[in-house]
C-alpha cells in the first residue's frame, strides 16, 4: 500500500432519480462517449431496449453491439470481453445482478469504463468494485474495478417485483451487523479497520434506517435505499475488500447458497441473518427489527415458508466460507448463541412459521 495516502476510484457519474433511463444517452455524450456496447439482462431488451436506444440515437451515441446476456461463467465472459468491438469507448451493463458482474467484469478485462444500470434494487452489487462470477462451477468473488458510472431510475425499481426491493433492504440493514463485526476485528486484533470507510458505510445505513416513508415505493425512499447502497460500495472500495458492507450475516447467506437448491434472493437471507447477528451482538437489534416491521420484509419472510434447520446448518457452516476473517461467528460461543436465538426468539418464531 501507499503509505503517503491511498488511491480510491469513485464512480464520475452518479445518477439516481425518476426518470434516469430515459437520460442515459445525454449522460454518456456529456462524458465523451460515443461509442458504446451494451448488455441487457434477460428479457430486458424488449422492455427497456427502444427506451434506451432512442435516448442514445438523440444524443448520436452509436451502439456498436448490443444483446442479452444470461451467463456468468468466466469463461463466457472472457470470450466476450476478447470478441468487443475495439472502437468500444464504453460497456454498459443494463438489468438484475448477473449482468452487471458479467459486463463489470468484461469490462475490466479490457480495461474500458463500465455503466452499471441496476433495474432492481435486489443487492449493493451494482456499485462494488467485484464481480460474482461461476468459476469452475462455484459462484466466485473476483476483483474487477468500480464503475465509471450508476445510472439507476427509481421508476425502473419501483415497477420490478417489490421483493427485490425487500432484497436491498436486507442487504443495507446488513451492514449495521457487518460494521459491528469488523469493529470486533479490529478490537481483537485481526484487522485494523478503516476509519474512513468505517463513516461512509455507517452514515449510509443510518441515513437509510431513518428516512420516514409512507411506502417503501415512495420515490424518495427508493433514491434513499440506492444511494445508501452505492455509498457502501464506496466504502469497500475505500478499506479495499468488502468487510465494511459483510459481515458475519453474509456468511450465513453465502453459505445457504451453497447448500440449498433453490436459495432466496441475497438480501432476503441476508435480511434474516441481520436480525439473527444483531440479537447476537446484542447491538441494534431493536432497530432492525422495526425497520423489518415497518417496510414489511418480515411480513414477506413469512409467506416463504423457510427452514430454521437451513439456518441452522448455515451457522455451523459460516466460519468456513471465510477462514481469514474473524467475525463473530467465528467463535463457537457465538455460533451456539445464534442458534439458541434462531430457536428462541419470539420474532424468528413468527417469520420462520
Ligand atoms: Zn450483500
Amino acid at each position: 500500500m501507499n503509505m503517503t495516502g491511498s488511491q480510491i476510484a469513485i464512480p464520475t457519474i452518479l445518477k439516481v432519480g425518476n426518470g434516469a433511463l430515459e437520460k442515459i444517452g445525454a449522460y454518456m455524450k456529456g462524458n465523451g462517449f460515443e461509442q458504446a456496447v451494451i448488455y441487457f439482462g434477460n428479457g430486458l431488451i424488449e422492455m427497456f431496449g427502444y427506451e434506451v436506444m432512442e435516448s442514445l440515437k438523440k444524443e448520436g451515441v452509436t451502439v456498436l453491439e448490443y444483446r442479452e446476456l444470461d451467463s456468468v461463467r468466466m469463461e463466457d465472459i472472457i470470450e466476450l470481453a476478447f470478441s468487443i468491438d475495439s472502437k468500444t469507448q464504453v460497456i454498459v451493463g443494463i438489468g438484475g445482478g448477473k449482468v452487471i458482474d458479467a459486463a463489470k467484469y468484461a469490462a475490466y478485462l479490457r480495461k474500458l469504463p463500465f455503466l452499471s444500470v441496476p433495474t432492481s434494487s435486489s443487492s449493493d452489487g451494482f456499485s462494488s468494485a467485484s464481480a460474482s462470477l461461476l468459476v469452475n462451477g462455484r459462484r466466485t468473488s473476483v476483483p474487477a474495478r468500480m464503475a465509471y458510472g450508476i445510472i439507476v431510475d427509481t421508476a425502473v425499481i419501483r415497477s420490478a417485483p417489490v421483493k427485490f426491493i425487500y432484497s436491498g433492504i436486507g442487504d443495507m440493514v446488513a451492514k449495521i451487523t457487518a460494521l459491528y463485526d469488523w469493529v470486533y476485528e479490529d478490537q481483537n486484533g485481526y484487522t485494523e479497520l478503516n476509519d474512513f470507510a468505517m463513516m461512509i458505510a455507517k452514515k449510509a445505513v443510518n441515513s437509510f434506517v431513518r428516512t420516514p416513508f409512507a411506502s417503501i415505493q415512495d420515490d424518495l425512499f427508493l433514491k434513499e435505499l440506492l444511494d445508501s447502497l452505492a455509498m457502501s460500495g464506496i466504502a469497500n472500495e475505500i478499506a479495499g475488500g468488502s468487510s465494511p458492507t459483510s459481515g458475519s450475516e453474509h456468511l450465513i447467506s453465502h453459505a445457504l447458497d451453497k447448500m440449498l437448491e433453490t436459495p432466496q434472493l441475497h438480501g432476503i437471507q441476508v435480511g434474516i441473518a441481520t436480525y439473527i447477528m444483531s440479537r447476537v451482538q446484542d447491538h441494534r437489534y431493536k432497530r432492525v427489527n422495526t425497520v423489518f416491521t415497518q417496510t414489511g420484509f418480515w411480513d414477506y419472510v413469512e409467506t416463504l415458508d423457510l427452514n430454521r434447520e437451513d439456518y441452522e446448518k448455515a451457522i455451523d457452516m459460516a466460519p468456513s466460507i471465510k477462514p481469514h476473517r474473524h467475525t463473530y461467528l467465528h467463535e463457537e460461543k457465538y455460533r451456539e448463541l445464534a442458534k439458541e436465538i434462531l430457536w428462541e426468539d419470539e420474532v424468528l418464531k413468527r417469520v420462520f412459521g
